[in-house]
């Protein structure tokens, strides 16, 4: 509960609204010349700097004032990471309307049921998307224009619809960004609605800001003007983690890789950029991984990642430090929370901690940032205590947690002040947590949660894994039991009964997993996860080799 305190002498600082448009003008006014790299869809390299962004950026404020757009409503993206997706978050925030970001990887329907729902008005894309957008235009009434991002020369004989290019020619630089309340609306971006309909997440430019404050400090992101960031999370999900807003404010060079994450195309982007840092989802790290042990390649400048978005498995953060010297940071977050709450890094008191040790603490999702608070509770709503064994539902509050989905009345997603974040974790006496699993992925067996991520990761340490899930199916006698679902690497020879006795010793016995298949392909979703509820479709009939016939 917040303590409201009226003191009885007011503060003499000036008040100036934390704004987005004030990231730009700062990275404008005192980095003018870092530069913005972007890989465009046919390959070529765009190159200019945050200068040049916000002059294009004042161009388009024109441009959508032009159009009619009015405070608080909504613009919508269907873009890759590029300096265009960069000029619009800047654009269309800093103008006071609000970027909703479109998952270009949604099914047509689902889309335009998110168009229709956060009402949007103008819906900007890539030009490969025409496809998509003639399916979904005739779906959506409320968009009064559909604009491609690249010039006339880039469209099809046949369509008819404006360039971004267009209108940035046809309106000049010269607008002053609007002064509002740092509460306003600033972008949406939607949950991925794997159970439902997707909802909407409303950030603010106040909890933006100070989402990016505290993501650039040397426990988090650790972002300096020295540093060259490639964001290779999507700037269509949860605002890329930040980074377009961090980089800015920090005066870091920005790299935006488009829509070529192959291994192959990021080590390019690498070394030919000199990224020092990068974020992403383990599935995308993978891919990267392979390519340079492949080509027997190194890293000349890369120092440091943020893994997250699923459970970083220890086999690839052993990979990054042991075998390419790049420091790997654990991160928890989810859409509800801007998405950073937690990070991993070591504190004092491990300093002297062995190796082994050590790793061990850095498989944790980490401390939250100052600014985040969180808790676990029992089903009941009584907190747990934090000695690292006791695992409980994990609920956050914080300035850049989210209080309602769009549309909800306020306070609509919390539970006695705080969010539940639909995880169970664990919180050691430091204050280190531990996702143990998603609440809908947990396996119950005989009355006790068994978590998934555990027996993912220690499978995933075996020479012969690529990729495993671990799901519950229903067993008469125990409710449920795991049952491994394994990717093999390319030419790896691997059984069931070798990787089962590759547990032993590692976990309490009844945790082994009852069963493994060996599949050529997991699911992934549209944010890069595996998909396990489609894990769990698919095996929902599965036979144990536990359950007697
Ligand atoms: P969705 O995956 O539903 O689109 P988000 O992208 O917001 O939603 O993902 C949030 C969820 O991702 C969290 O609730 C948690 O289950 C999972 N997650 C995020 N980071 C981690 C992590 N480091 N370890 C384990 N799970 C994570």
């Amino acid at each position: 509960m917040v303590e409201e305190c009226n003191s009885p002498v007011p503060g003499q600082m000036m008040r100036r609204p934390l704004l987005i448009s004030s990231l730009l003008r700062h990275a404008d006014r005192y980095f003018g010349q870092r530069e913005i790299v972007s890989r465009n869809e046919d390959g070529s390299i765009h190159r200019y700097t945050w200068r040049d962004c916000h002059t294009r950026t004042r161009r388009m404020a024109n441009a959508l004032s032009a159009l009619g757009i009015r405070m608080g409503e909504r613009v919508a993206t269907l873009a890759w990471n590029g300096y265009r997706h960069l000029e619009l978050y800047y654009a269309v925030s800093g103008s006071g309307a609000v970027l909703h970001t479109l998952n270009p990887r949604l099914h047509p329907e689902q889309l335009a049921w998110i168009i229709n729902d956060a009402d949007d008005k103008l819906v900007f894309f890539e030009r490969s998307f025409l496809p998509l957008i003639a399916a979904i235009a005739p779906l959506c009434p409320s968009v009064q224009a559909f604009i491609m991002l690249g010039s006339r020369a880039d469209l099809p004989a046949h369509a008819s619809m404006m360039t971004y290019e267009e209108l940035i020619g046809a309106h000049g630089g010269d607008y002053t960004w609007p002064v509002f309340e740092e509460d306003a609306a600033s972008s949406l971006c939607y949950t991925s609605g794997t159970t439902g309909h997707p909802k909407g997440v409303l950030y603010s430019h106040r909890s933006t800001i100070l989402h990016s404050y505290s993501s650039v400090m040397p426990d988090a992101m650790n972002i300096s003007a020295r540093d060259c960031v490639m964001p290779v999370v999507p700037m269509f999900h949860v605002n890329a983690w930040g980074l377009p807003y961090t980089c800015a404010l920090a005066g870091a060079k920005l790299v935006l890789p488009g829509c070529a994450l192959d291994g192959r195309s990021l080590y390019q982007l690498f070394e030919e950029e000199g990224v020092t840092f990068s974020a992403g989802v383990p599935t995308i790290w993978m891919g990267l991984l392979d390519h340079v042990r492949a080509n027997g390649l190194r890293f000349s400048t890369f120092k440091r990642t943020m893994i997250g978005g699923a459970a970083c498995p220890p086999a690839m953060s052993d990979a990054f430090r042991d075998d390419y010297g790049i420091d790997v940071v654990h991160a928890f977050g989810m859409t509800e929370l801007s998405p950073l709450a937690t990070t991993c890094t070591l504190q004092a008191q491990h300093m002297s901690m062995t190796k082994a040790e050590k790793r061990r603490v850095l498989q944790a999702q980490g401390h939250v940032l100052y600014g985040v608070d969180m808790k676990v509770i029992d089903d009941d709503g009584a907190e747990l205590p934090w000695d690292g064994e006791s695992s409980g539902h994990l609920m956050m509050r914080g300035q850049w947690v989210m209080d309602s989905y769009f549309k909800q009345p306020p306070g609509g997603a919390l539970r006695d002040g705080w969010f539940p974040t639909g995880d169970v974790a664990v919180i050691d006496a430091d204050g280190y947590m531990r996702i143990t699993d998603r609440s809908k992925d947990v396996i119950k067996s005989g009355g006790e949660w068994i978590g998934s991520i555990e027996l993912e990761n220690i499978a995933m340490t075996h020479e012969a894994v690529r990729l495993a899930a671990c799901i519950g199916v229903s067993h008469p006698k125990w409710d449920e039991r795991p049952l491994l679902v394994v990717v093999r690497k390319q030419g790896a020879v691997l059984d069931r009964d070798t990787l089962l006795g590759f547990y032993e010793g590692k976990i309490a016995r009844w945790w082994t997993p009852d069963d493994v298949v060996f599949v050529d392909a997991l699911p992934i979703g549209p944010t890069g996860k595996v998909l396990k509820n489609r894990i769990r479709e698919q095996f929902r009939d599965h036979r144990l080799p536990t359950v007697r016939a």
